[in-house]
């Protein structure tokens, strides 16, 4: 489902060449949340915009359903990263000045019908947003905020959810709560993978990897 093989991501600091990534290689299928531990800089973030194709490795292929990301121009990758992936954010990245219900609609990727929104409807109040359909981001407590990512997530019913420190800045009840929609995502057979520096996913996982210094523990090439 989702296959990354031997990704090698550089950037140019001002002290020469600093290795971000060096060949990562891992797969994961539908009903798995894989989550990725590791330390601050050792490379979660670069990793999880790979997976999304979000950063163009310099090296080594990423796959999703058969697609090779970086081999489709932007505009095709684009399209198919808004059908198919869905990203949740520790600062939650949402549009300031968009309601909760105009923030969760803007992460459906065609035009919003009536089943759209019945389905929005719906989510909004599973994750407990009703009475904050037309509050602003500004206006939210982080746990609303994160809901509220989460839902955008959510509602384009993508393969993939990729998150980024997903509970960083939650108390421990909206952590347990983002955690259990995410297992129910991936009950449902999508396919997640949560980059955390701390514990609190790790009950959640089907799988633990680690990540150091930009290589995966354990890493091995895929048979093909
Ligand atoms: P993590 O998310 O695990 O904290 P990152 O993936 O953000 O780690 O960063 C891994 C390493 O790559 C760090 O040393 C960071 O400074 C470096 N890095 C990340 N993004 C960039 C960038 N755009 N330009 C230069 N260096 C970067
Ligand atoms: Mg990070």
């Amino acid at each position: 489902m989702l296959r990354c093989d031997q990704i090698r991501r550089r950037f140019q600091g001002p002290g020469g060449a600093l290795t971000a990534l060096e060949d990562v290689t891992f797969a994961a299928d539908r009903g798995e949340l894989v989550v990725i531990q590791g330390p601050s800089g050792s490379g979660k973030t670069t990793l999880l915009l790979t997976l999304g194709g979000l950063l163009r490795p310099d090296a080594g292929t990423m796959q999703v359903d058969d697609q090779d990301l970086y081999a489709l121009s932007t505009a095709a990758r684009s399209r198919f990263r808004a059908r198919t992936i869905g990203f949740v954010f520790q600062l939650f990245h949402l549009v300031p000045y968009l309601s909760v219900l105009d923030n969760v609609l803007a992460g459906l990727p065609g035009s919003v019908d009536g089943a759209a929104r019945r389905r929005t409807a719906a989510l909004l109040e599973e994750l407990g947003l009703t009475a904050r359909l037309a509050h602003r981001p500004a206006t939210l407590s982080a746990g609303e905020r994160q809901r509220t990512a989460l839902a955008r997530a959510l509602v384009k019913e993508p393969a993939v959810i990729l998150a980024d420190e997903p509970t960083g800045n939650l108390d421990p009840e909206n952590a347990a709560l983002v955690f259990r929609r995410l297992d129910a995502f991936r009950r449902e057979g999508g396919v997640v993978v949560a980059v955390t520096h701390g514990q609190d996913a790790a009950p959640h996982a089907t799988r633990t990897l680690r990540l150091e210094r930009g290589r995966l523990a354990g890493s091995l090439p895929l048979s093909r």
